[in-house]
């Protein structure tokens, strides 16, 4: 086992940890260790809610769940030699759930506290809870379906500078002008509540914590992609923003299906991530790179039988066309694959939960064809006890 420079104490909250982490993206959050190119280490997470969600079937705490709290991040680590401009090679070593906390949990938001995908269809909370044994899990919330995990932190990146923090405050607070009072938000921006930022105390504190981006969507520096494919044995080939590059990782995921459709999607839980790092000198320039690229691993489930569902650019409600919206073909192709499994005996809130959660492949299948995107869903029959074909 590597080194671990960073342990959690899955019974104490990311704030009351021997070595604190933090829950926003911010270039002056001081780093928490130092390692070298060519090292290899192992870094504990704990879940992105901070533990806010139990392993029970009441899904109150999803309903009431405290989104200022996420997402609770292990880090920064700082890499000697990094420098803006730099490329930092992440290898995925292994992945894997902490001993004695072998379970996970998938979500649906309120429409009122979070939200999700098809939060317009399916507007209250549910939660279905996974056994992790080995490889495997399967849910007593969800019979009849059980499938091997595709292990990836949903969430790993550098900091940013100050400048491209401004940024992305500058262009997600004029997304959330366009509507500011929108249920859910068109975007979560900097909000000192609740913020944990590593060892920062006082008047930085304070400074730091009102401008400080949310950790909520990918950006420029990977952040929360919930790739379900950068999983173990990935190599990521991070930009570099600031000096030691700064990198921090958490979320998660036993697995996850693409596009992590209800928000609270994937099988969240705790774990540990063994990583190697390294840098190319003046990468970014040199592979004119401004967001991360990545090598998936050689380790996955093998999947090889699917049912596929396809969805077009129109609006479900008003009948609307749309132009090669992605958005809208996606969502027309999930609810067709909800449609399809509630004629097998799953509820709506069941099968979303199951097409965030499981190895769906989800594809833009056709991005041309005037004026219908096509998106599609596919469904790995293989996870069914039962078959799930049309006869
Ligand atoms: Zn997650």
């Amino acid at each position: 086992m590597p080194p671990v420079l960073f342990k959690v104490d899955l019974t104490k909250p990311m704030s009351e940890q021997e070595v604190v982490g933090h829950n926003r993206w911010h270039p002056d959050i001081p780093a928490i260790a130092s390692v070298n190119p060519g090292d290899v280490f192992r870094i504990e997470c704990k879940d992105w809610t901070d533990g806010q969600i139990k392993d029970n079937d009441d899904p109150s705490d999803i309903r009431d769940v405290d989104l200022t709290v996420v997402h609770v991040l292990s880090g920064p680590i700082h890499v000697n030699g990094a420098e803006p401009g730099d490329i930092l090679v992440v290898d995925l070593l292994d992945i894997g759930a902490l001993q004695g906390d072998e379970w996970g949990f998938t979500g649906i938001f309120a429409r009122e506290n979070g939200g999700g995908f098809l939060t317009e269809h399916y507007p209250n909370a549910a939660k279905a809870i996974w056994d992790l044994q080995g490889i495997y899990t399967s849910s007593r919330h969800i019979p009849g379906v059980r499938f091997a995990g595709i292990t990836h932190p949903g969430l790993i990146g550098c900091a940013p500078s100050h400048d491209l923090l401004a940024t992305w405050n500058s262009r997600e607070s004029a997304l959330v002008a366009t509507n500011p009072d929108r249920v859910p938000p068109l975007a979560a921006l900097p909000n000192p509540l609740n913020a944990v930022l590593g060892s920062l105390k006082g008047g930085e504190f304070d400074r730091v914590a009102a401008e400080a981006a949310r950790t909520v969507p990918p950006r420029e520096h990977g952040g929360n992609c919930d790739i379900k494919n950068l999983s173990r044995g990935s190599r990521i080939y991070f930009p570099v923003y600031v000096d030691g590059a700064k990198l921090s990782m958490g979320d998660i995921h036993f697995s996850q299906g693409d596009g992590e459709v209800s928000f609270c999607g994937a099988i969240e839980m705790s774990g540990y991530i063994d990583l190697h790092v390294d840098i190319i000198k003046g990468g970014m320039e040199k592979y004119g790179m401004i967001n991360p690229i990545f090598k998936p691993g050689p380790v996955e489930p093998r999947y090889s039988e699917y049912l596929v569902f396809e969805g077009i650019s129109v609006d479900e409600f008003t009948g609307e066309q749309y132009y090669l919206d992605a958005h809208v073909a996606y969502r027309r192709a999930c609810l067709n694959a909800i449609e399809y499994l509630k004629k097998f005996g799953f509820t709506g809130e069941q099968a979303y939960l199951l097409l965030s959660c499981a190895p769906i492949e989800g594809r833009v299948s056709g991005i041309v064809d005037i004026p219908n995107a096509c998106c599609t869903l596919a469904l790995p029959t293989e996870i069914f006890d039962k078959s799930i074909l049309p006869t």
